[in-house]
């Protein structure tokens, strides 16, 4: 047999459901498969994943800056895209400042985030950051001499009233635009029950050999923040709690975890000054930014052995990874050129391989360089 033909039987595809129980429950889970020629053959056996952190588009939009910033966060995306040809893209949360968007639907900035990932054809999925849906915060200058300068709000012939264009969008709505209008997002609103955080959901990675066998569960958590408290709730760890059982209850699928805020645990084991081994990383500029409290989930993933590492955004000095436990915490890099922080932007990158299993992660710098290799499992 040619390694060509190696290469196309091992190939690894992701399949979609669970995003709502009951659908889960009644074995009804229409089964998404998914298959690009160029992957076929340039990334043989493995899936990769590229994160897209703390993108903050629409920051400071009725400036010449905001805007200026959303053009180099594309050209970061389109250069770490065009580098790696990754499989899948996850959208890290922050992927906009609604507290700087007045406009009646900050979708529209959304939508611009997720551009260069739509037009190469790379389907996606996405959770929420505490940014994303906070509400429209006055800046101070706008009450100084210059005055409240232009926003589009009050178009004439527009629905929209100044009101609500300082509103902001909902996670609910922001969601639902994202999955109505692309077909390659896999992003989903979860089950009602734990709202109102809204990005619960779980993707299964399989191999093509197998359709039905899975090589990683990937979930997707909302940790909070802009509408409500920076937090993972014990609905939602009994939830993963469930959730896990269900489709892995003997822990024989590695399972990767992706949400924006970092929990508590991160503070335990954050390298003071440099980074050391084990950790592994190349900025530490700033302390551990954690959410607000702790709720269970960490306990649930810890006494998991399939949970491999947790991947978080949100501190945009920050970029390592480091053991805790039998698993890795590890923060993305900063992607975009909006949000604090003047940090050479990056993407983490991940990748998965089967038979054996491995995680391995790096970070692939705008310049094109690529740092902190990292062996997660294998
Ligand atoms: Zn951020």
């Amino acid at each position: 047999m040619s390694l060509m033909c190696l290469c196309l039987l091992s190939q690894l595809i992701l399949t979609v459901g669970f995003g709502n129980s009951a659908e889960q429950h009644e074995g009804t889970v229409a089964l998404r498969t998914l298959r690009r020629n160029h992957v076929e053959v340039q990334q043989g056996s493995s899936f990769k994943i590229a994160l897209f952190a703390d993108l903050h588009f629409g920051e400071d939009a009725w400036t010449n800056w905001g805007p200026r910033q959303d053009v180099k966060s594309i050209k970061v995306m389109s250069t770490v895209l065009d580098q790696e040809t990754p499989d899948f893209v996850v959208y890290l949360g922050d992927v906009i400042t609604a507290n700087n968007v007045a406009i009646g639907n900050a979708s529209l900035y959304w939508d611009q985030a997720i551009s260069p990932t739509e037009e190469r054809g790379i389907p996606w999925a996405s959770v929420f950051g505490n940014h994303d849906d906070a509400p429209f915060e006055w800046p101070l200058e706008w009450f100084s001499a210059p005055g409240i300068p232009h926003t589009h709000c009050n178009l004439p012939n527009s629905s929209v009233s100044g009101e609500e264009c300082f509103r902001g969008t909902p996670r609910i709505e922001l969601m639902k635009n994202e999955i109505q209008h692309n077909t390659l997002s896999y992003s989903r609103n979860g089950p009602t029950e734990l709202w109102p955080s809204i990005s619960n959901y779980v993707l299964q990675v399989s191999s093509s050999q197998d359709p039905d066998s899975a090589v990683a569960l990937l979930y997707f958590l909302d940790s909070g923040g802009g509408s409500y408290p920076e937090v993972i709730s014990s609905a939602q760890a009994e939830w993963f709690n469930r959730k896990s059982q269900e489709l892995n209850p003997n822990s024989s699928v590695p399972e990767i975890i992706f949400w924006h805020i970092p929990s508590k645990a991160y503070k335990e084991v954050a390298p003071i000054f440099r980074i050391h081994k084990p950790c592994v990383g190349s900025i530490n500029k700033e302390k551990v930014a954690s959410q607000e409290a702790e709720m269970g989930i960490m306990k649930l993933l810890v006494e998991r052995p399939s949970v491999k590492a947790v991947f978080v955004g949100h501190n945009h000095g920050l970029d390592w990874c480091c053991p805790y436990e039998k698993l890795w915490l590890c923060f993305a890099r900063h992607t975009g050129y909006g949000g604090y922080g003047n940090w050479r932007r990056g993407a983490r990158i991940l990748e998965i391989t089967e038979k054996p299993f491995s995680l391995k992660s790096w970070i692939r710098m705008e310049n094109g360089h690529s740092r902190s290799e990292v062996l997660l499992s294998s």
